[in-house]
């Protein structure tokens, strides 16, 4: 019995050294990489053309565009699905991501005896280019940039934006009418926010509008809608990383990567890439197209983080451990180990 002691409780320490370790290693290391935030307050509205950070196409609930900041020219989502398969008149289409939860949005208005159609939804940097150039043609510039955004600046290019109108009509929904209300009630509840709410144009850049929603998944649309923040505002201050003067990508504050990270390609693999001549980000040591890729931190040793290289040391010691007390049992053979 007493020879068989010691490698069993050797064994048990063993083992929980290799289970601590494992349940270490699969700790996440760090916050969500989306999850930065700009420091500062939120910046005036002039026209500029930064690329906003985060832009990858699986950081699209966090991408801010608004005057400023914009994803550029190269921006096209991978995964447009046509409205109707949502139950949307009025043709068009969104990001998948968006489908199922605007099919859920669109049946529970259908049911409430307001269906919803669509007057706009994605529209690629080419068109917004179109439109644009009518409007200021036709009311000037300074009208037109109150209500429709510049190229490369649209919610609508990002494949997340619907301008909504009562099913089978090409009119805007108002904020009286009853599909306007009723979307201003329960989209959040559907993951869908009013971007320029009214009475908020100082904050939001643009003149309300009670028509146009967008997509943000039913917990960060919740998270939103309860903060009584506009979306810019919300986009801002969690999730925007990027200097808004220099265009210079903000110093992450936890610079450590998740495995999450990692192994995620789309958190900065899919980054649409864009011409440098087409920003005009003021920034001279950085081409606009370039992608702000998270060096490698500062706090890793091997490409290991820190709880990594905890699990990893621990079970070499667990080893150490058990080579020794084997040795140890064979030298002097009824010593040691007892009670
Ligand atoms: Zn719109």
């Amino acid at each position: 019995m007493q020879t068989i002691r010691p490698r069993l409780r050797a064994a048990r320490i063993l083992a929980a050294a290799v289970l601590l370790g494992a349940g270490l290693m699969a700790v996440p290391a760090a916050t969500p990489s989306s999850a930065r935030g700009a420091t500062g307050p939120l910046p005036d509205c002039r026209l500029d053309d930064i690329l906003t950070i985060p832009r990858g196409y699986d950081d699209w609930q966090h991408t801010l565009v608004d005057w400023i900041f914009t994803v550029g020219k190269s921006y096209v989502p991978p995964d447009l699905v046509s409205l109707s398969r949502a139950g949307v008149t009025g043709g068009g289409q969104v990001r998948k991501v968006a489908l199922n939860d605007l099919k859920a949005m669109a049946a529970a208005a259908r049911a409430h005896g307001t269906p919803l159609g669509s007057v706009s939804s994605y529209r690629s940097y080419q068109t917004q280019v179109s439109l644009f150039n009518m409007y200021a043609k036709g009311y000037g510039f300074d009208a037109a940039i109150l209500f429709s955004a510049r190229p490369g600046h649209s919610e609508h290019q990002l494949g997340l934006a619907i301008d909504f109108a009562a099913a089978g009509t090409s009119t805007f929904v108002s904020g009286t009418d009853r599909t306007g209300r009723w979307l201003a009630t329960n989209g959040w509840k559907y993951g869908w926010l009013l971007s320029y709410p009214e009475g908020k144009q100082k904050v939001v850049c643009l003149n309300y509008e009670p028509w146009h929603y967008r997509y943000y998944g039913r917990e960060l649309a919740a998270k939103i809608h309860a903060s009584g923040l506009t979306t810019r505002e919300y986009l801002w201050q969690n999730f925007t990383a990027v200097d808004p003067t220099t265009g210079q990508p903000l110093a992450t504050p936890t610079p450590v990567p998740s495995p999450t990270d990692l192994a995620s390609p789309g958190s900065s693999g899919d980054v649409p890439t864009d011409s440098p001549l087409e920003s005009a980000s003021p920034s001279p040591g950085v081409s606009a197209g370039e992608t702000p890729v998270p060096s490698s931190p500062a706090g890793t040793l091997f490409g290991l983080d820190p709880p990594a290289l905890v699990a990893g040391l621990l079970l070499v010691l667990a080893v150490v451990g058990l080579i020794a007390s084997v040795g140890l049992r064979r030298r002097r053979p009824g010593s040691g180990y007892r009670r």
